[in-house]
């Protein structure tokens, strides 16, 4: 401000000077006049200079000028600064939210008052197909048409989700999601989409389990209720009674069976992995095989039958020499399962030959081959679902629980080994177990030797 009066009296007095020089008195006063007029256009000049580059210019190319206006353009230049870092930093937690949301597994849709699409990251394309550039506002009723999310959309009430499927076609089968709008900042909504696809399936899954539990319990109990109520009501002879009794027996081991396969199950779903560091011999593995084989073959023999033949490897075979690295109860129950499962299923005269060999790349390869029945192609992928069974009531009469090759797959997989099933319908089939190098070695103190 002083340097505004200053100046302007410093105009009005060199007017005054140079009157007075020309014109004595009256000179000077019209040329100090003259000298506030060439203050006030020089003034004019200066503002409007400010106000030009307000209104153009960028923060760096602020004019350099001193008093009022230079203030003003300084202030002017400083409050643009910090607007421009507001704005940068704004920008940069903008950029940062929404890369936050790009991560997402979730697909996240921004939707304005008249549900266009404002934004939506990459998984919401890869749930309903859409492309950012070419769908930036669309409405979202024009692009997303299944019945459900129309009739979700239209209903207007957003306080749960609704399941679709994905209109995006898959390879594998079709993708489930669910969707669920959140309404915000007065209409404007946010719609987030989820794959639920293995949700529901794994949810599927206990149902039929929960299902396949029940139905097989309920028979064996059906059967024990009905001779319960016989034994109580019908006067038996001491003969009948025993007849009776055995069936009773029969059927509450058929359950016991099915408990322990259930609890075997469960405990090798909850137990931590098997340790690298207990190592089994294969001799003695295939060795208590082998006695288990021998008494259920003689178990489920009927008179007359011919004998089944089974050929398990001699003591100086690679057997003998090789340990396997894991939990030596779950190895020895996946492996009986496999040698049981051939014995019940071959039928009498049959063969059953079980090998171990060391392959040149250090696995280890146990494999159990028989010539009963053989499986056909389709159902060899499904063997090892829990319950999937291709001939019931062999499974039955011979103590199957339908679980016995779904422990197996359980037990090899967390001993990062291998089930590899070969079959021909009519010959026989070949049950493979093939154990990672990294848990086979020859026994210790041979390598000493
Ligand atoms: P189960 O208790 O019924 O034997 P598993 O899970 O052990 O149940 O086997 C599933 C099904 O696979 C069996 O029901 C049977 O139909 C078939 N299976 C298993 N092993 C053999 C085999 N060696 N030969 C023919 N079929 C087999």
């Amino acid at each position: 401000m002083l340097f505004r009066i200053v100046s302007f009296l410093f105009f009005q007095a060199l007017g005054a000077a140079l009157g007075w020089w020309l014109g004595q008195l009256p000179g000077a006063l019209l040329a100090a006049i003259l000298g506030a007029w060439c203050w006030f256009v020089v003034d004019v000049w200066r503002g409007n200079k400010v106000v030009g580059w307000l209104r153009h210019g960028d923060a760096d190319s602020a004019p350099q000028l001193m008093g009022m206006w230079g203030e003003a353009a300084d202030r002017a230049r400083r409050l643009v600064r910090q607007l421009q870092k507001n704005e940068a930093q704004s920008d940069d937690r903008l950029h940062q939210v929404l890369t936050a949301i790009q991560a997402s597994p979730n697909g996240v849709v921004l939707l304005d008052e008249h549900s266009h699409i404002e934004w939506c990251n990459q998984t919401a394309c890869d749930h309903f197909g859409f492309n950012l550039e070419r769908d930036h506002m669309q409405v979202i009723t024009n692009l997303v048409r299944a019945p459900e999310f129309i009739g979700y959309f239209n209903a207007n009430n957003f306080s749960k989700d609704v399941v679709m499927v994905s209109p995006v076609m898959r390879a594998a089968s079709p993708m489930r999601m669910s969707v669920q709008m959140f309404p915000y900042g007065g209409n404007r909504k946010l719609l987030l989409s989820r794959d639920v696809t293995s949700l529901e399936l794994a949810d599927a899954m206990r149902r039929d389990f929960v299902a396949n539990v029940s139905h097989e319990i309920r028979t064996p109990l059906t059967v024990l209720t009905g001779f319960i109520e016989t034994l109580q009501t019908l006067p038996l002879s001491a003969e009948e009674r025993t007849q009776y009794l055995a069936l009773m027996s029969n059927q509450a081991h058929r359950m016991q069976g099915l408990v322990v396969d259930l609890l075997t199950l469960s405990r090798l779903e909850g137990n931590p992995p098997p340790s690298l560091n207990e190592w089994v011999s294969v001799g003695s593995l295939l060795k208590r095989c082998e006695e288990d084989a021998h008494g259920l073959a003689r178990m489920i023999a009927k008179d007359g039958d011919k004998p089944l033949q089974l050929f398990f490897p001699q003591e100086d075979a690679d057997a003998g020499h090789y340990e396997l690295a894991g939990a030596g109860n779950e190895l020895q129950s996946a492996l009986s399962n496999l040698v049981n499962n051939a014995v019940r299923y071959t039928p009498a005269g049959g063969e059953i030959r079980v090998q171990f060999t060391r392959q040149p790349d250090g696995s280890g390869r146990v494999s159990v081959t028989d010539t009963g029945p053989g499986i056909a192609p389709e159902h060899i992928p499904r063997l090892t679902e829990r319950f999937y069974r291709l001939d019931r009531s062999r499974s039955r009469d011979t103590g199957g629980t339908g679980l016995g090759l779904a422990i197996v797959k359980h037990v090899l997989q967390r001993h990062g080994a291998q089930l590899q099933i070969r079959s021909t319908i009519g010959k026989g089939s070949e049950f493979s177990v093939v154990f990672p190098p990294s848990r086979v070695r020859k026994q210790l103190t041979e390598e000493l030797v």
